[in-house]
């Protein structure tokens, strides 16, 4: 074997399976660390396990989310995944797009060779959390998606949690947008196909049956380890009360991410 072909195997053994992070509710709430995730990354990345952090956030650019990581002390380039580089699978290069959504879709399209459109003449509309959403982009989406367009939506999380309180989702916008054209739409992030597809390509593992997905919402979360076939670590830590009944079942649970870590390193 040729030395400069080893890059392109990619040799996981046993003990060094990929760890998938959520992010809100497991390494941090609202970009304040959760008390002992940061410490607990790094034990994971030095018992030589790939930590990578999977959100359906779409707004923001992968840059931003690398930042806001490094601001707490986590090193992440590389290691982000998006619902928004997801739903850039589901897209041909060359493909015309019209956005409703932020800027982390339109960062996703263009890495993919896709056109981001402002008119309704389009191949995919893509929707995502944004906050300038008004009757006017519902009505052009819609026209767009009822002329024959792919309805596309990063998630479908109906609320998200903020310190302010409970805020509509992404998945509020895109069910108004699904109403209003009568078209039930693909969905690319957690827990959703599009997302598992992502993985395996960053990971270059083709069986992720030993990895974990740590998070805090079994129905992301969880059914997304389910998507993967991986274990699933339910924290406590973000959205789930300890003692509320989790479905799917989780293989592991911990207050945090922390004791999680302490369980897969067997401390
Ligand atoms: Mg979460």
């Amino acid at each position: 074997m040729l030395l400069s072909n080893l890059s392109d195997f990619v040799v996981v053994s046993a003990d060094s399976f990929p760890i998938l992070c959520d992010l809100d509710g497991v390494v941090w709430l609202a970009h304040e660390p959760i008390p002992g995730s940061v410490d607990a990354v790094q034990r994971l990345r030095d018992a030589g396990h790939r930590v990578l952090f999977v959100t359906n956030n779409s707004a923001s650019r992968v840059a931003e989310q690398q930042e806001a990581l490094a601001r707490i002390g986590i090193e992440a380039r590389g290691d982000v995944l998006t619902s928004a580089m997801a739903a850039a699978l589901l897209v041909e290069p060359g493909e015309r797009v019209l956005v409703c959504g932020g800027v982390g879709i339109v960062e996703a399209l263009e890495h993919r060779g896709a056109i981001v459109a402002t008119d309704a003449i389009v191949d995919v509309v893509m929707v995502g959390f944004h906050r300038t959403f008004d009757y006017e982009i519902m009505r052009v989406a819609a026209d767009a998606v009822r002329a024959g367009a792919r309805l596309i939506g990063t998630n479908d999380d109906a609320t998200y949690p903020t310190p302010q309180g409970v805020i509509p989702g992404g998945g509020a916008i895109l069910a108004g947008i699904a109403v209003a054209s009568g078209v039930s739409p693909i969905i690319a992030g957690k827990p959703y196909a599009a997302m598992a597809e992502l993985v395996l390509i960053e990971t270059g593992v083709d069986d992720l049956s030993a990895s974990v997905m740590v998070g805090d919402r079994p129905e992301t979360d969880g059914l997304f380890a389910r998507t993967l076939g991986c274990r699933y670590a339910q924290v406590w830590s973000g959205v789930t009360a300890r003692g509320s009944l989790v479905s799917p079942t989780p293989d592991l649970t911990g207050a945090n991410l922390a004791a999680i870590t302490d369980l897969v390193l067997g401390r």
